[in-house]
């Protein structure tokens, strides 16, 4: 990934101008008031993977922002003070309305698409342990899609990690 244009002008802590520097080849940016190095990391993602008995899978329409209208495996940022799993136990009350109980990982994946907000994304296994089907939050409608014909998606690694699902499903007897 490029590291040729800095994102940020000012230090989050003081308001003082960001200057760019160079540790072991990678561009930084530090204060020139106060020397705080302002680390640019990505944010934590986390997904569900929710399979009905039919082997499809759970994914929910988007109706804010860019992605509106486009479909993805129900998925949300981890707060800073926030637990990596209660994340995805929240984010999934939010936009399904089901408690959850989190699994083992599936995978875990960079996600490039969003220059703005490079992120991690942990793709969990869930099954339901409470609640009833109903959309919120970021999305608008929920259903159980064939891996073999799905809908529009938003994020091109939703994408891979379905078709890594499909290809680990049709080894597996449900
Ligand atoms: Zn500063």
């Amino acid at each position: 990934m490029s590291h040729n244009m800095p994102r940020f002008k000012y230090c989050p802590k003081c308001g003082g101008g960001l200057k760019a520097f160079w540790e072991s080849n990678i561009r930084r940016l530090a204060c020139t008031d106060c020397a705080y190095v302002f680390y640019e990391n990505p944010v934590v993602g986390v997904a569900g993977i929710l399979l009905n008995e039919q082997g499809q899978i759970l994914l929910g329409r988007r109706c804010r922002g860019k992605y509106s209208g486009y479909w993805c495996i129900p998925c949300g940022y981890v707060e800073y003070h926030e637990e990596v799993h209660e994340a995805l136990r929240r984010e999934f009350k939010e936009e399904s309305n089901l408690d959850i109980e989190v699994l083992n990982p599936f995978t875990a994946q960079s996600n490039f698409h969003d220059p703005d907000k490079h992120s991690v994304g942990i793709w969990f296994w869930v099954r339901i342990t409470g609640g009833s089907l109903s959309a919120g939050d970021d999305l608008d409608e929920l259903g159980y899609f064939d891996l073999d014909d799905l809908p529009d998606l938003a994020f091109p690694t939703d994408r891979k990690v379905l078709e890594m699902l499909r290809q680990y499903l049709s080894g597996v007897i449900l």
